[in-house]
């Protein structure tokens, strides 16, 4: 059984399994953490499992488990909240990708009450009479959203489910693009969580990571692979830069740089009278970034190419 929230001792604090897994990445958690079951009466022991994973897959994402059910309090309404409900199916809220961490992300416990971002940014649907509206998700790093897309794929849900980003809903479907043979004209200036298989590799000169998809995007006559620099001095001020740091060296090790990069970002291409012929994705921040190996093709191989309008600015 997957159980979302749990208790963290050493901090006090209520957290889910992908902030445990944000906090040990920053080095602000043991990878011993204890974690107790959220329910009333009811103190289970929890297990955050993959928290020291540094690549995330299908199968092989942070959550918590209980050693053993018998663990539970007899009426913890975690342990009955995870068997299906008898008040009819429950709608998921749109999920929130937040472009910028809170200042104190990192230091203080999270709200327990929704944030304001749920009712500035993420206009509430009403669930289906008799339906149970579920929380929305707030996520920080792509990586969590991308987790969302790969789920929503396997389940084919990418044309209903939503995500909010930067104050528009779109579906999962809509938002993501492949980079593959998009037609610059059609594309510049689009904003989107634009995806393709690439290779990684350390810059020469600086402590930083250079990123060439192996797909080039049309720019009339010409073609170019888009590219992605991700200087020292953007690491460095980046909280979880040790993770960041652990699956790129990883990925140049273990497929000699070859991946899967996500990014949100817009294509930028110098002007059409240019005699220079390049496609940038710039990226301000690292958590808008998300580099997978090469095994994610296989959860990636039925996902849509239907070209649709993303979210423009
Ligand atoms: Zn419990």
């Amino acid at each position: 059984m997957s159980i979302d929230e749990a208790h963290n001792v050493e901090r006090d604090e209520r957290m889910t399994a992908e902030r445990a897994y944000e906090l040990f990445w920053a080095d602000l958690l043991a990878a011993s953490a204890t974690f107790r079951c959220v329910g009333s009466q009811c103190t289970a022991p929890l297990i955050c499992a993959c928290i020291d994973k540094p690549a995330q897959t299908l199968r092989v994402r942070p959550y918590f488990r209980s050693r053993r059910i018998e663990d539970h309090a007899a009426e913890c309404e975690v342990l009955l909240g995870a068997r299906p409900s008898k008040d009819g199916p429950r709608t998921p809220a749109a999920d929130v990708f937040e472009l910028e961490r809170p200042a104190d992300h990192f230091n203080s416990p999270v709200a327990t009450t929704p944030s304001v971002a749920t009712s500035t940014r993420a206009p509430a649907v009403r669930a289906p009479s008799g339906g149970v509206r579920t929380q929305a998700s707030h996520y920080y790093r792509l990586s969590s959203v991308v987790q969302k897309f790969l789920e929503h794929r396997r389940d084919q849900t990418l044309a209903e489910a939503t995500v909010a980003i930067g104050g528009e809903t779109s579906t999962y479907e809509a938002v993501f693009r492949n980079v593959y043979r998009q037609k610059v004209e059609d594309v510049a200036g689009v904003r989107a969580i634009w995806w393709g298989t690439a290779y990684v590799q350390r810059l020469k000169k600086e402590n930083g990571y250079f990123i060439r998809f192996t797909r080039p995007f049309r720019m009339g006559e010409k073609e170019a692979k888009p590219t992605i620099t991700l200087g020292e001095k953007l690491i460095e001020a980046y909280p979880v830069r040790k993770l960041l740091r652990a699956r790129l060296d990883k990925l140049i090790a273990d497929s000699g740089g070859y991946c899967v990069v996500f990014v949100w970002a817009k294509p930028w291409t110098p002007p059409a009278d240019s005699s220079e012929a390049f496609v940038r994705f710039y990226v301000n921040n690292p958590d808008h970034l998300d580099v997978r190996g090469p095994e994610v093709l296989e959860e990636l191989k039925q996902t849509s190419r239907i070209v649709r309008p993303a979210i423009t600015s």
